[in-house]
């Protein structure tokens, strides 16, 4: 995950909320397999009567799909028992939102050699991220920030993306740090914008929900993007790299 951590880069992680199915990601892979594959297969749902993600059947399928196509897996580690079943098959965790504050699971995982993508707490200060950071053994070797948006007053979208902390934490910390447009703005439309903003306040990548029919998708349908504006939105991120001294991975 070097790319991920490397200040002269601008890295894009992209795919499906939730693993679904092999075909799922034949579709996603049909014109062009890229280096970071996202795909939560424990989903940590607002509500327990949505989809809970593939669990151990899709640890499963991911192992098929890496004799297939030669991607790294980013996706979130939820608990004890879901490291150990991720172990043979994830290259990068993520850390959700809702387990920011979960010490204990910091802890755990900081005991593996992955790197962590953790995500900012919908209601925490940068300092208490930062801190929580501080758990996994060499944070400035292997955690990855992402600014996922925050709960504010603002309801008219389902978070508000917080670019004053990218600059903020690229400013005053020696913290890598991506950006997740989708669950910041919850809205597929607005993912572009946001994405070309987070490449211009400094991030080092992004994380982005996409789906080869988003509004089939099994949960955040609203916000993931197709592979056509995917494939836009690369080519744009790629011109536009430079100019920010940074070299577009994907
Ligand atoms: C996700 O990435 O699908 C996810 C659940 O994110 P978050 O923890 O930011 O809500
Ligand atoms: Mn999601």
């Amino acid at each position: 995950m070097k790319d991920l951590m490397s200040k002269e880069k601008f890295t894009l992680i992209s795919g499906p909320c939730s693993l679904e199915s092999e075909n799922q990601i034949d579709k996603q892979f049909e014109n062009n397999c890229w280096k970071y594959l996202r795909a939560g297969i424990y989903k940590l749902r607002s509500s327990p009567h949505t989809f809970q993600g593939l669990r151990e059947e899709g640890i499963e399928l991911i192992k098929n799909l890496k004799k297939k196509y030669n991607f790294s897996l980013v996706t979130e580690v939820v608990s004890e028992a879901s490291l150990e079943a991720l172990l043979p098959v994830i290259d990068c965790i993520q850390i959700g939102t809702r387990n920011m504050y979960n010490y204990e699971l910091l802890k755990l995982i900081s005991k593996t050699d992955k790197h962590i993508i953790l995500k900012r707490a919908f209601s925490a200060t940068i300092f208490e991220w930062i801190e929580a950071a501080k758990y996994i053994k060499d944070y400035e070797d292997r955690v990855i920030l992402c600014e996922r948006g925050i709960r504010s007053f603002e309801a008219s979208m389902r978070n508000t993306l917080d670019l004053n902390a990218v600059a903020f934490i690229k400013k005053n910390t020696g913290f890598s740090i991506i950006v997740d447009p989708s669950h910041a703005s919850g809205n597929r439309y607005l993912v572009p914008d946001l994405a070309k903003a987070s490449l211009a306040v400094g991030a080092d990548g992004l994380l982005i929900e996409s789906h080869y029919n988003p509004d089939e998708s099994f949960s955040d349908a609203k916000q993931a993007i197709s592979i056509n504006d995917l494939e836009n939105l690369k080519d744009e991120l790629d011109t536009l790299s430079p100019y920010f001294n940074k070299e577009f991975v994907y």
